[in-house]
């Protein structure tokens, strides 16, 4: 179990609302606490790399029986951290999906269990909403209009976030998504599981330029992503090697793998920037943890002149402090959860048809006003 945010000191109680936060729509078992202020009191992730590494990808079924196993110590442990009493949350925030239903299950049964016992509200956190938020979580005066792109290990999603707190989807991968192929790269090259940081580590000793790979997508004018012929490249790349008997130079494959997916995003990011007239980009999601992508986000958002806002490495793979800051805004806004709340495994963002009153308050929400 690895704990992130710092030990906050006894002697400052914890701002109202308090938002204890459950995420368990993957492989792994997080629990937060987030204050009234918007500050992360204490955030505790419990991960599952150890089930699922031998088979080089997440097991539905194992994630879930792993999350119902540890997420009553997980929980207990981020309220130890964060220095409060059960009787100090004021609302239990849980992830609803979308994720694996079974995993998702856990999650929503325990924090729905947990704020009947207590007599507290339930909060509904989409999981893409919490990779939007964890944006703000340190730079809570992050500009709004801007473009969040979300990329994860299941999610490649462009999205404006309006004036007024609105989301509107702009484009999104037409099959795999940039983490997942970043997964089955690794995979591939014989690297371990999860397969964004392996690759992510070895590249710093290749060239990005010995192997040539193609830029999906650059060229369509459009906001969508593709990433499995990128993954069909580098497959074909291997067999030649191998058929050739030649040695396959790893590392160079990787960065070249890695700089493709990179400048993909990036240049869609700042298309999306230059088509909507927006000032502000935030790249959110597990491959937002990526170096490579880290650097050349920062260099061209400066050189652009553009505000720029990645979160930090902990709230970038999965983790529930993002879901606590999200479930803060929720409660700030009064949009709780019904007590039949259900796991939704395809859930969208925005949810398709949601009340647009509903949405239209998070932008001050977001700024703690
Ligand atoms: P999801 O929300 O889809 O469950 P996460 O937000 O936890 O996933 O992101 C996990 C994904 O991020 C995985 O595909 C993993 O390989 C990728 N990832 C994590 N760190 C890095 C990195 N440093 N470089 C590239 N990809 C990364
Ligand atoms: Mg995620």
């Amino acid at each position: 179990m690895t704990a992130h945010a710092p030990h906050p000191t006894r002697d400052r109680k914890p701002a109202a609302p308090v938002i204890l936060a459950v995420e368990t729509s993957c492989d792994e078992t997080a629990a937060a606490v987030v204050s009234g202020d918007g500050t992360v009191e204490a955030s505790v992730l419990a991960s599952q790399h150890d089930v699922h590494g031998k088979f080089g990808g997440v097991v539905p079924e194992l994630a879930a029986r792993r999350h119902i196993e540890t997420v009553e110590a997980v929980v207990a442990e981020a309220i130890r951290k964060a220095g409060i009493a059960r009787t100090d949350i004021n609302a239990v925030a849980v992830t609803t999906g979308p994720g694996l239903a079974g995993a998702l299950l856990v999650g929503v049964s325990f924090g729905k269990a947990l704020a009947y016992a207590l007599h507290i509200p339930l909060i509904g956190v989409n999981h893409l909403e919490g990779h939007v938020a964890s944006a703000w979580i340190e730079q809570p005066d992050f500009p709004m209009p801007c473009i969040v792109l979300v990329v994860s290990g299941g999610h490649t999603h462009l999205y404006l976030a309006g004036a007024d707190g609105s989301y509107h989807l702009l484009g999104h991968t037409l099959d795999d998504a940039a983490g997942e192929a970043f997964d089955k790269a690794a995979k591939m090259l014989g690297l371990s599981y999860p397969g964004g940081p392996a690759i992510d580590k070895l590249a710093r000793s290749g060239d990005a330029h010995a192997v040539k790979f193609p830029r999906p997508y650059l060229k369509k004018g459009n906001l969508d992503f593709s990433f499995s012929g990128l993954k069909t490249s580098l497959l074909y790349h291997l067999r030649d090697l191998d058929r050739a008997g030649t040695a396959r130079p790893v590392p160079d494959l990787a960065a070249g793998f890695q700089e493709a997916i990179v400048e993909v995003l990036v240049e869609k990011a700042f298309d999306a920037v230059r088509r909507h007239g927006v000032k502000a980009l935030a790249v959110v999601g597990g491959v937002s943890a990526n170096t490579r992508l880290r650097a050349l986000l920062a260099e061209r958002a400066a050189a652009a002149g553009l505000r720029l806002a990645l979160p930090p490495m902990a709230y970038c793979t999965d983790n529930a402090a993002m879901i606590g800051a999200a479930g803060r805004r929720a409660f700030l806004e009064g949009r709780f959860a019904p007590w039949d709340l259900e796991a939704e495994a395809d859930l969208a963002f925005p949810a398709a048809g949601a009340p647009r009153a509903a949405r239209v308050r998070t932008r001050a929400a977001m700024r703690g006003r």
